[in-house]
């Protein structure tokens, strides 16, 4: 049975029952004289009970045999066995015992009256009978034949009720008892009245030391504060409190971390308050491992990131300075070649033309190459001093202006909203407009180029938008363009580096943002960047 429906069938066993229309009683009356047994049906049918005659003793005691009666009303004098015999059988068998009889006798002696009462006789009634007499005194019968069942049917139901409730209790105490934790019950004042053997083999201490003791034995800071307000139904259950760490005590001095639950229990005898008790030493070692672990990593991250930034720091050195001291021999060579084929053209002889073009042109592209790594390794190197507040406006106008000749010379149509002001420096966020802007006409496709460079206010950030109508990328490009020297076509198709997005991203983060492009090919690009608003 369930928990439901055990407690269910304790409350149905308690309930009281509802009025049902009274159970007719049976009423035997014996007598050798069928007259009589008349005049007796005539006094006692206004009772409306059942009725069942007999005339003889033996025929009495039939059906004395099948049937439980009220009363036997008894004929002393019948022929056979009279009525004491019949009373003396009827009081000898089980079922009968109790059975109230009712002699009804002509004689008026003291001896009839004590064999009768000796029999179990518990009460006479003398001919000639008075109608009136008979059914108040056989009513009383009725009526205590009636008591007498319905306190059998209390007495069963009790029984039952107290069946269910002796399996619940068992139940509650296995479960108890099974419990991982110890469970200690206590008064309010914490006076202990329930225990479970985890509390025992936890705390080293017996049951019987614990019931009456109070609970500040183990748990000396234990303490229970919230006010309960009386519920009219107490069986209610009141919320738990759970997961307060506290310090337990065992019975030999020694403490240990405990976490404990409680739960209260309203009952007519007050509130009863169950701790439940669970030792998590293991826990909390586990918690310093995992901070000492932390606090480990977070030495080795923090050593970690200072080497990258030294060797970061020298390698953006050394990029500056080669790139820087390798300009100067290049233009030598540069100026040299470009003399030697303004002199000599044409009397060197054989391929001699060809060859000074390729130096030509391959040295203006390594300064080119070099120019643009210069580029990059100097965002950082600007020094914190050029952060100010910026209009983004001015920066795109100033962009704008650089690129005029070849806004002009592809038809690019620009549409702009009005930007916000950020904290930042002015000539690399011109930089960031000018590389996104210049790509947009670069990577167009067959018709005019159209750029639209919007921003929108997201959180403490802005969000700018440059989207153009032009070749757009495959998405699976999307993050390799940043990288430094990354290009999707080659130089005859499309002239440039790769160098580009890379600075943007440089720039941008040295600004507190991000970039990232949404594209597809032949669909245009957006590239999206954020920056941080101005305090
Ligand atoms: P570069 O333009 O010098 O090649 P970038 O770093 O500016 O270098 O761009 C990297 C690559 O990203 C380009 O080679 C090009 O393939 C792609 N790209 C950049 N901007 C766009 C754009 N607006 N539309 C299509 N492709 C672009």
């Amino acid at each position: 049975m369930s928990q439901a429906s055990e407690t269910a069938a304790a409350s149905s066993a308690l309930q009281p029952q509802i009025e049902e229309p009274a159970r007719k009683v049976k009423i035997l009356l014996v007598d050798d004289t069928p007259d009589n047994l008349v005049s007796l049906e005539a006094a006692l049918y206004t009772l409306g009970e059942d009725l069942v005659f007999a005339n003889s003793g033996t025929e009495a005691l039939r059906h004395l045999l099948e049937d439980d009666f009220a009363a036997v009303l008894l004929d002393v004098k019948m022929p056979g066995m009279d009525g004491f015999e019949t009373a003396e059988l009827i009081r000898s068998r089980p079922r009968s015992r109790h059975t109230p009889i009712l002699f009804l006798t002509g004689y008026k002696s003291d001896e009839h009256l004590f064999r009768g009462y000796d029999l179990g006789a518990v009460d006479f009634l003398f001919k000639p009978i008075v109608p009136e007499v008979l059914r108040s005194k056989v009513a009383v019968f009725v009526q205590l034949s009636r008591n007498a069942t319905l306190l059998r049917e209390h007495a069963q139901a009790l029984r039952e009720q107290a069946a269910v409730l002796q399996k619940a209790e068992q139940k509650f105490r296995s479960l108890l008892e099974a419990a991982p934790d110890a469970m200690v019950m206590c008064r309010q004042d914490g006076e202990i009245v329930l225990v479970n053997s985890r509390t025992e083999s936890l705390f080293g201490h017996s049951r019987s030391q614990l019931l009456g003791n109070n609970i500040r034995l183990l748990v000396p800071d234990w303490d229970y504060h919230v006010q309960f307000v009386p519920d009219e139904d107490l069986s209610c259950p009141q919320p738990a409190l759970a997961g307060k760490e506290l310090t337990a005590a065992r019975k030999d001095g020694s403490q240990f971390p405990a976490e404990i639950t409680f739960s209260p229990l309203q009952t007519e005898e007050g509130l009863l308050i169950t701790s439940a008790i669970r030792d998590i030493t293991d826990r909390k070692c586990a918690e310093e491992q995992i901070r000492e672990l932390n606090a480990d990593l977070e030495k080795r991250v923090l050593e970690r990131t200072e080497e990258l930034l030294r060797s970061n720091d020298e390698l953006a050195q050394f990029a500056y300075v080669a790139s820087h001291d390798l300009q100067e021999p290049l233009r030598t060579v540069s100026i040299y070649t470009q003399l030697l084929a303004k002199r000599y053209q044409g009397q060197l002889g054989g391929d001699a033309d060809l060859f000074v073009e390729y130096i030509t042109g391959n040295a203006r592209r390594m300064e080119l190459l070099i120019r643009d790594i210069l580029d990059f390794s100097r965002v950082d190197s600007r020094g914190n001093e050029h952060f100010t507040a910026t209009s983004c406006d001015k920066a795109l106008d100033e962009a704008l202006s650089n690129l005029r000749s070849r806004i002009e010379e592809s038809g690019a149509v620009i549409r702009r909203d009005p930007l916000p002001a950020v904290m930042g420096d002015p000539i690399q966020l011109t930089r960031v407009f000018q590389n996104l802007i210049s790509n947009s006409i670069k990577y167009r496709s067959r018709v005019p180029p159209q750029i639209a460079v919007t921003a929108q206010s997201r959180g403490n950030e802005w969000l700018f938008t440059v989207e153009d109508n032009g070749i757009g990328i495959e998405p699976e490009y999307a993050e390799k363009v940043f990288g430094i020297f990354k290009r999707l076509h080659v130089r005859g198709e499309h002239p440039g580096n790769g160098m580009g997005l890379a600075i943007c991203k440089k720039i941008l983060g040295r600004h507190g943002g991000r970039i990232w492009v949404e594209s597809a090919l032949g669909k245009g690009s957006k590239f999206r960047f954020t920056l941080p608003k101005a305090n």
